[in-house]
Formats: C-alpha cells, structure tokens, sequence
C-alpha cells in the first residue's frame, strides 16, 4: 500500500530553501529605486545613520526622513531610474550604485533580499528576482540557511 500521510516531525516542515540559497550583491541598487516604497528604520537607527552622517538627529529627521502612519521612513528622491533612495550614491563609484550609509544601513536593508515574503515560495523568490531586477539573486556563493534564518527573522545586530 502506498505512503499517503506526510512524514511526521521536523523535517515535513523544513524550509524549501533548507540547502541555502545563492545571493552576491552586484550593486546595481535596483532593490534602492522603482516604485516609490518605504525604508523603514526605528529611532536607533536613526541615531546611527545621524551619527555616521555627522548631523544631530533632528537635522537627519529634517533632511533625510519622513513619517508615514507614525513609522520613520527615509526619503526618497525622483531620478531617471526611479524613486531612489536618498542614499543611493550613483556618482562615486563609475557603473555601481552604492549606499551612501552602508555600514549604518537599517535592518531592511541589511536584511535584503531574505525576507520572510520573498523566502515564503520559491514562486515568491524568483518573482522578487525577476520584478527587482535582483540579479544578485541566485548568483554567487551559497548562503547556508542557518545565516538566512538570522536575516529572515531580522536577528542581525
Ligand atoms: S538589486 Fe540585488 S544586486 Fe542590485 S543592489 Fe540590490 S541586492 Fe544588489
């Protein structure tokens, strides 16, 4: 007689990216432009990005942020490419598109593109790839799943 039921335990519920997934950010900033969107950030890292930039934070607040829904989000400027954000440095470095702030990025930032929504599907993973475009998705070195699950669950700091 044929299995019919599901094995049970853990492994039915293992991630479908259990192997890891391929990612190598080439800095074409298509994750920081298109559609006007929302990078939020909490007041710590506020201060941080205040700090890096060498500004008190309420001349951040002014310059580089507004708040939607009582959220901070950081502003974003209309270019040819789309709605950057404020930050996406697209002189320094000849063909790249940088961030302006990297080391003081906030966690979704950090965290792209292994975010709960893009890892619940594979569907969802290669759409986030296609409709970026991300083409730092499926490049590069593998990422074990133990690393994705920190980034996914936003446990970076
Ligand atoms: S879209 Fe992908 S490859 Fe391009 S900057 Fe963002 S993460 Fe890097």
């Amino acid at each position: 007689m044929a299995e019919t039921s599901s094995p049970a335990g853990d492994e039915s519920k293992q991630e479908w990216y259990a192997d890891g997934l391929r990612f190598a950010c080439t800095q074409c900033g298509n994750c920081c432009t298109g559609p006007t969107g929302y990078v939020w950030f909490t007041e710590e890292e506020g201060a941080a990005m205040a700090q890096h930039l060498g500004v008190d934070e309420e001349a951040f607040y002014d310059q580089y942020a507004h708040k939607i829904n009582g959220q901070w989000s950081l502003t974003e400027t209309h270019t040819k490419h789309g709605y950057d954000c404020i930050f996406l440095d697209r002189k320094s470095v000849p063909g790249k598109a940088i961030c302006g702030l990297y080391e003081s990025r906030p966690l979704q930032c950090r965290t792209w593109p292994f975010w709960p929504e893009n890892l619940e599907s594979r569907r969802n993973w290669e759409a986030t790839r296609r409709q970026t475009p991300c083409p730092g998705i499926n490049a590069g070195a593998l990422v074990p799943i133990e690393d994705i699950r920190i980034q996914r669950d936003g446990n970076i700091r």
